[in-house]
């Protein structure tokens, strides 16, 4: 029984199901997708400990240098973990 099944017609069958790869595209768009993708996630994660750091009562304080990190910065960017001194040093590295 089962005779009919070789490996090599189950590893045709396998290939038949994997999907054409997104990363087949020569245009860019699979890559944007992929970035996009990215940024999402990160973006998700950075909300994510924003929301911890409300738990922890230490939102709004700078991670690196422990000053507020200022109202006007969290309005224009709630997912700040930095106040914007630390913030363009950070960039600047
Ligand atoms: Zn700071």
């Amino acid at each position: 029984m089962l005779s009919g099944v070789t490996p090599r017609s189950t590893s045709a069958i396998a290939e038949r199901r994997t999907p054409r790869a997104a990363f087949d595209y020569t245009d860019g768009s699979a890559e944007q997708e992929i970035s996009l993708a990215n940024n999402a996630r990160v973006m998700f994660e950075q909300s994510e400990h924003a929301l911890q750091r409300i738990v922890d009562r230490t939102y709004g304080i700078c991670e690196s240098c422990g000053n507020p990190i200022g109202k006007n910065r969290l309005l224009a960017f709630p997912r700040a973990t930095l106040c914007m001194p630390c913030k363009s040093k950070q960039e600047r590295r």
